[in-house]
């Protein structure tokens, strides 16, 4: 196949910005290429991604980003500025796209969902998120009336936010493995990896932290510097340990000296990369069984999952977690998310996608 595959608007690839999207769009890269595919990627100017090919080709276009619709209201409409890359990106993905098989968005946004039913290229998306716009979630519904074979989801616990989709394709995600180091280190700190923002609910792994008197190694970007703010004065100096934004192979090496990851979602999570990134370097995870991570963590297994919003109950698990073998936690990931296993699954599916658009268009 020959995708065009179209990156998120919020942020350059490598800047943080687009969070677990990133991974997403690296990881397939590695996977499709090495089953043979013909890639090109649409992503603002500066983008990097992590492994170099012939079978890829890298498009940057110039603009402003669009705001996340995780941070506005619920019911906003959708804004597109003057010199928004928005547009820009579709432009170049379409204009590209009208010699390829299929276009794979990535992008949470309007416009290319609305694309989908005004021209003659099939486009497939990722869904990256649980339903955080109602003009997006309206667009989608009836987009699916026609192609209901075009959405696919992280997680089926992501999907359930979309209450009209029946029978959802859950796609997972994936790891390119051999970027992730096992560590047994059972001794370690402890570790929360995010993009600092109140949906990520850091607080509550701060609170965790403080009252076993330790403290708390924070990964990520500050995306919301007011919430950070207010989340290191609820504490003692010293408590949150900055570490800031590191890309994969130096957050990894961090990462697995930790003896527990904190994952403290407040919203329904659409997958949960960071969990799945730490159980590849043997790293346990506790977390609130809300979004992804209480399909991805085997409770007892890979770590411990615990009622949403229950801190004692998170802190009661973080006092057992040596008794978990950090060995199962990167078999799983082995098992489960490889990049490979995921570049499958989304074949397939694009597969499907374009058979589906050939007998639409032989109507
Ligand atoms: N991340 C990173 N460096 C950091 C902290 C985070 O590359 O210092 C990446 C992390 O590897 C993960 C992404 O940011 O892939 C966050 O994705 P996740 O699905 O956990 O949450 P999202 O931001 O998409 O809501």
């Amino acid at each position: 196949m020959h995708i065009v595959l179209i990156s998120t608007p919020i942020g350059y690839l490598g800047s943080g910005k687009g969070g677990g999207v990133e991974i997403t769009l690296n990881s397939l890269v590695t996977g499709l290429v090495a089953k043979g595919h013909t890639l090109d990627v649409v992503a603002p100017k500066n983008s990097k991604l992590l492994e170099a090919s012939k079978k890829v080709k890298l498009h940057f276009v110039e603009g402003k980003e669009q705001k996340s619709w995780q941070h506005q209201d619920y019911y906003s409409l959708v804004s597109i500025s003057d010199n928004s890359l928005l547009p820009r990106m579709i432009e170049k993905a379409i204009s590209i796209g009208k010699k390829a098989d299929i276009i794979l968005n990535l992008s949470y946004d309007w416009l290319p969902i609305w694309m989908t039913l005004n021209i003659n290229i099939p486009i497939a998306h990722i869904i990256s998120m649980g339903s955080e716009s109602f003009v997006i979630n309206n667009l989608i519904s009836n987009v699916y009336s026609k192609y209901p074979n075009n959405f696919a989801f992280h997680s089926k616990i992501q999907a359930s936010d979309y209450s009209f989709i029946e029978n959802p394709i859950i796609i997972g995600n994936g790891f390119k493995l051999r970027n992730y180091i096992f560590q047994n280190s059972k001794n370690g700190p402890l570790g929360w990896v995010g993009r600092v923002a109140p949906e990520k609910g850091l607080e509550d792994a701060a609170y965790v932290a403080n009252a076993l008197g330790e403290k708390l190694n924070v990964w990520g970007i500050v995306q919301d510097e007011s919430y950070a703010l207010k989340i290191e004065k609820m504490f003692s100096p010293g408590v949150l340990e900055w570490k800031g934004f590191l890309e994969t192979d130096k957050l990894q090496k961090e990462l697995g000296t930790c003896r527990a990851l904190l994952n403290t979602p407040k919203w329904n999570e659409a997958y949960g990369n960071v969990v799945v990134e730490a159980l590849a370097c043997g790293v346990p995870v506790v977390a609130y069984k809300r979004g992804g991570p209480g399909e991805i963590i085997e409770h007892g297994k890979t770590g411990y999952l615990t009622k949403p919003d229950d801190k004692e109950s998170l802190l009661s698990y973080v006092k057992v977690i040596n008794k978990i073998d950090r060995k199962s936690c990167r078999e799983w990931v082995e098992n489960n998310a490889s990049s490979n296993i995921f570049a499958s699954k989304v074949e397939s599916w694009l597969n499907t996608v374009i058979k589906e658009n050939q007998s639409q268009n032989l109507l």
